[in-house]
């Protein structure tokens, strides 16, 4: 008889709390229950059964559960061991890490989610070099069946090294179809797989791709979706229904049995990190369940991450590269050019391709990182430059709405019509936005067919994939958008991509700015020509001699890699080091500054010899949404000891910790603004 419940809850504490069961005893492991907290009633997880009371509480003492919200448990054994392994490792609470897991939805929708597609596709022969990287792949797999396997007490198969693959391919070589064979590979020998892909291209391309080929055996789960929705996806999995999920970040949790294959198409984008607690990597949610369930790890990119990369040196991820494209295509001719003498944001050079395209009936495509029509108000009198009330960053101008607005809070003021310190007319904004570009595309070419994307025009839900599938019908002549047209989409029409300017990112104080530039050139220029061998790609820059944009202009990956891998060394960074960011925030600025320094003082005598603290010191971006920001960086060449200090600097200052700060940690940061 089970009459005592371990509860955990969506809140920032390691805390398990002990439950009466209700009468009817329909409270079981994996179900939520509402139950009395405080003076509220509150979701939790039950996450352990007991016959009788915890031996450190009266019984009397104990509440009971109000009611228990699911009919089947939403979570299994296999769930529960990975929210307290993400608990420990993301310095964050259980219940924090089973929230970010299970779809939040309290009743699975009874509507079908997806209809079935047909006719299941079939798949091209494989190529001599997709077929040496498929058989290489079996291989691996085979080896992991056979030796490593143990059984560990959750009944998951357990290494004590992670199976790991890497396809290293350019844009349009074959990737897609080699992660597909690989996914029949599982299905046929009964095993289950997780297909990642990055946030946007989802339930457009590779979702599609994966329920053509294989039908009602696929599931996918994503943010577009409705909760209910989402939990009705959650449940067919659970209950085996699903063997092929397909989905972004969060679909790593994804409760399937059996699990043989996790795919993570796409590997160095930015979107498998969670911008919010808990802070984990899909790719290290990947690591840690592959291993501890005997699965296979297989990624794939053109552009890997520097971690990756430098593990596939060291010969720890396996690597099958694929070197040509298989679509008709040719490499894109890439021509860096510079901007400097160019007025407005057009150069002579990329306004003629632009034509030439168009003439010859196809399409382009222009990426610009930065939304909006102009980003930076400056006075030419007094110096005055306008930030955000709220946030110490600049306001960027809309025209559409005609106001000022900030991208980090979304505070709105008038566009000042001369400068609010001195009352000079020398006053305005400058630097150009998607906005201003599409404005100048238009006046340029008033015959084209101009359509932007970005998150101002793309808010409503399904409006990206129409834009999409209207560019790809040949509706529109100039795609000009911003991270969404540059993700791994496939548009046969186009012949030209314009980097409309390609240092936005270069500036920024992080030490990624560099491979992140890199990464995006190499993806966006993968978009021309994949279909025929005339492709071109125009890279307008400031600094055409900066090495980022050099050799990618160059598709240098060997190159740029070796150079940064070996500055990365030299000043001690990722991933020759590992960091934990601490973020204090606070409405008062003396409280942040003086809990930050408390953070310092409390972890300075728990790191040990080879391990350093940076800062307290004010974060690059020091005020947003009118909380001071302070930060505090452990380095060290290994997580283990920086990861002790940390657990030990969270408990030291839990115990008496100030109101109103509030402080995050993050394990492997990956954005440090
Ligand atoms: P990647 O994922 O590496 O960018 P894709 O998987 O999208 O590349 O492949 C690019 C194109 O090549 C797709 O249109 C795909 O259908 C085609 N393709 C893939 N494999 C083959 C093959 N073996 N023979 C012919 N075409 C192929
Ligand atoms: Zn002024
Ligand atoms: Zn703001």
């Amino acid at each position: 008889m089970v009459s005592y419940l371990d509860i955990v809850f969506d809140i920032p504490l390691k805390q398990v709390y002990s439950y009466r069961s209700d009468e009817k005893g329909e409270a079981a492991l994996g179900k939520r229950a509402m139950v009395p907290f405080g003076r509220r009633e509150v979701m939790g997880y039950i996450v352990g059964e007991h016959e009788g009371p915890p031996p450190d509480l009266a019984p009397e003492k104990i509440k009971a559960i109000r009611r228990v919200v699911d009919k089947e448990p939403v979570f299994g054994a296999v769930n529960a061991a990975l929210a307290r392994w993400m608990a420990d490792f993301y310095l964050c609470g259980p219940g924090e890490a089973l929230a970010a897991m299970i779809p939040s939805a309290r009743r699975v929708d009874s509507t079908p989610s997806f209809t079935d597609e047909g006719l299941l596709g079939e798949g091209h022969e494989l190529s001599g070099e997709q077929e040496a990287a498929l058989k290489g792949i079996a291989g691996m797999y085979a080896e992991l069946e056979q030796h490593g396997a143990r059984v560990n007490s959750a009944g998951q198969k357990s290494r004590d090294a992670t199976q790991m693959a890497y396809l290293y391919g350019i844009t349009g070589s074959g990737k897609t179809e080699v992660f597909l064979r690989a996914a029949d590979l599982m299905l046929k020998a009964g095993k289950s797989v997780i297909y990642l892909v990055p946030e946007i291209s989802l339930t457009h391309q590779t979702a599609g791709v994966i329920r053509k080929r294989f039908g009602g055996a696929a599931a996918t789960l994503h943010s577009g979706m409705k909760n209910s929705e989402r939990l009705t996806e959650w449940m067919k999995i659970r209950r085996g229904e699903s063997r092929i999920v397909a989905g972004p970040r969060s679909a790593i949790f994804a409760p399937v049995q059996n699990l043989g294959l996790i795919i993570i198409d796409e590997e160095h984008d930015a979107s498998y990190k969670s911008g919010n607690t808990p802070r984990y990597h899909a790719r290290q949610i990947a690591m840690r369940r592959s291993r501890d369930e005997g699965a296979l790890l297989l990624m794939g990119s053109a552009t890997p991450s520097a971690e990756a990369w430098k593990l596939m040196t060291e010969g720890r991820i396996r690597r099958f590269t694929l070197s040509r494209r298989l679509s008709g295509g040719s490499l894109p001719s890439i021509t860096p050019v510079s901007l400097a003498r160019t007025e407005g944001c057009l150069s002579v050079e990329l306004k003629d391709e632009i034509r030439k395209t168009a003439l010859a009936g196809r399409q382009s495509i222009l990426f610009l990182n930065r939304r909006g029509f102009s980003y930076f108000y400056h006075c030419r009198d007094c110096g005055y430059e306008l930030t955000c009330k709220r946030c110490s960053v600049s306001l960027t101008y809309h025209k559409s709405l005609g106001k000022a607005v900030c991208h980090y809070c979304g505070y709105r003021s008038e566009a000042p019509s001369s400068c609010p310190e001195c009352g000079s007319l020398e006053a305005g904004f400058t630097g150009f936005g998607t906005e201003f570009i599409e404005e100048e595309l238009k006046h340029t070419f008033p015959d084209l067919r101009v359509r932007r994307a970005d998150a101002d025009t793309t808010g409503g839900r399904g409006s990206l994939e129409k834009l999409l599938d209207e560019f790809r019908g040949g509706e529109i002549d100039i795609l000009l958008g911003t991270q969404m047209v540059a993700k791994g989409l496939n548009f046969p029409g186009v012949r030209l991509v314009g980097v409309v300017f390609a240092d936005t990112g270069l500036h920024l104080p992080d030490f990624r700015a560099a491979e992140r530039t890199f990464s995006l050139i190499v993806q966006v220029a993968g978009r021309a020509g994949r279909y025929f061998p005339d492709g071109k790609v125009i890279v307008q820059t400031l600094r055409p001699f900066d090495p980022a944009i050099k050799l990618a202009c160059a598709l240098d990956v060997e190159g740029f890699f070796e150079a940064e891998l070996r500055q990365r060394a030299a000043a001690n960074f990722p991933p020759y080091t590992r960091l934990i960011r601490f973020t204090v925030r606070s409405k008062d600025e003396a409280k942040a500054d003086r809990a930050a320094a408390r953070l310092a003082a409390l972890v300075r005598p728990a790191l040990p010899p080879d391990a350093e603290l940076l800062g307290p010191a004010e974060c690059p971006i020091g005020i947003q949404n009118g909380n001071y920001r302070r930060h505090i960086l452990l380095r060290g060449p290994d997580m283990a000891p920086i990861h002790r200090a940390a657990s030990l600097l969270l408990d030291a200052y839990g115990r008496e910790k100030e109101s109103a700060v509030y402080v995050e940690a993050d394990v492997d940061p990956v954005n440090l603004l």
